[in-house]
């Protein structure tokens, strides 16, 4: 059968491609350390398992309004103004499918084909194939590692055109582990000011936060910003809830209501009793909850960047947000590793899986070939014997 030019020029997912190809290994008896994982390795805590499963014995199991329960939308409204000082009407929020379903559904709602969205690289992989497929022309601004990989004011203005339609904020970052301070964001405000750019800002790490750094939404640094920003997050990360579906998007209700009537004809609700344990997920032990996680996470990723910076020709900065150690490992390209040739992050990659068991994911899908990825959402064990191995690997 006929496959559509626009599923053609769809690539597979490298995050999923990766930990596929690892999970398969492992099924074949090999003693893979996976730091691919783009998901929290904590399990959903019980509380919010308990009130799914109490939502479907009380019946919940039938279509729900196409754009989420009431209740979770005023949840959300509720915990967006507590948390974050946005003040949003349920109205003005949508449930999705995912953070990912979310932000091709913003896409699909605001862009036009001939629409240019500045994408700053490092950027997760699903952000240029959303574009797309809304019919618009991503920007790729490459970003430098002194700076952290984050855009600076003067290249963010330098990249906008009459055709700029959308900017993408993501942090903290995935893949490359920074965060943006407060006055940095500031700064970002300023250039946009007088523009009809829109920002989607992509949230949905906002609880894995390190050192000092306070996390501050876009939407909240001021009016102009309110009016300009669509706020992405979602249960995924925060809760551990990546198989659940759940994220959300909140901005300016014309733009939601498209979202829903797009959503109305895609996928209807989101699972029914899902969204009931999501309104219980915000409960009393909530904050103690993800503060445990968030408390382990971080001395992961400083053990992680620690050793990574020892090893000869590796440069890492230490991450102050998401769950990604991101090091520069290029100076390796060029080099022979066990009578095999690495000239990329896709080699480097492949040849450490085949080599060593070891998984990363190749920096070239996130808009970085001299990087690659590594997710610290694993043990401290297994994340030690990992780093073993990829500096023997590397002595080579
Ligand atoms: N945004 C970013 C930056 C992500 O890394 C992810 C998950 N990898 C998502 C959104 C979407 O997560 P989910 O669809 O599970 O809610």
């Amino acid at each position: 059968m006929k496959v559509s030019k626009r599923a053609q020029d769809v690539p597979p997912s490298a995050t999923i491609a990766v930990t596929t190809l690892a999970k398969q290994l492992k099924a074949k008896g090999a003693d893979v350390i996976d730091f691919g994982a783009g998901e929290p390795d904590f399990d959903t805590p019980d509380y919010i398992k308990e009130a799914a499963i109490k939502a479907m014995k009380e019946g919940k199991t039938k279509y729900t309004d196409a754009s989420g329960i009431p209740e979770l939308r005023a949840a959300i409204a509720a915990k967006l103004e507590k948390e974050n000082g946005l003040k949003y009407t349920p109205e003005q929020i949508i449930v999705n499918l995912g953070g990912k379903h979310s932000v091709y559904e913003a896409m699909q709602a605001v862009l036009d084909p001939g629409d240019v969205v500045i994408l700053p690289a490092p950027y997760w992989v699903t952000y240029p194939e959303a574009i797309k497929l809304a019919g618009a022309t991503p920007k790729i601004i490459q970003t430098d590692k002194r700076n952290s990989y984050k855009i600076t004011p003067s290249r963010l203005k330098r990249a906008i055109t009459k055709k700029t339609a959308m900017l993408i904020l993501n942090y903290p970052n995935n893949p490359g582990g920074f965060t943006y301070t407060p006055e940095e964001l500031k700064d970002i405000a300023e250039v946009l000011e007088g523009t009809t750019v829109c920002v989607l800002s992509d949230e949905i790490y906002e609880k894995f936060i390190y050192g000092d750094t306070k996390f501050v939404s876009f939407a909240s640094l001021s009016q102009d910003t309110y009016n300009r920003t669509l706020t992405l997050n979602g249960f995924s990360k925060t809760f551990s809830m990546t198989g659940w579906r759940l994220g959300y998007t909140a901005g300016p209700l014309e733009v939601i209501k498209a979202m829903g009537r797009l959503q109305s004809h895609m996928t209807q609700n989101p699972v029914t009793f899902a969204q009931y344990a999501a309104i219980a997920a915000f409960g009393e032990t909530a904050e103690q909850t993800i503060e445990n996680m968030r408390k382990e996470f971080e001395r992961r990723g400083k053990y992680m960047a620690q050793r990574l910076n020892s090893i000869e020709g590796i440069v890492c900065a230490e991450p102050t947000g998401a769950f990604y150690c991101f090091p520069d490992v290029s100076a390796y390209y060029g080099r022979t590793i066990n009578g095999v040739n690495i000239n990329g992050s896709m080699d480097f990659a492949k040849v450490l899986l085949e080599q060593a068991n070891v998984t990363v994911v190749p920096g070239l899908p996130f808009g970085c070939d001299q990087n690659v990825r590594l997710s610290f959402a694993c043990s401290l064990e297994q994340i030690t014997k990992g780093l073993d191995r990829l500096e023997k690997w590397l002595s080579h």
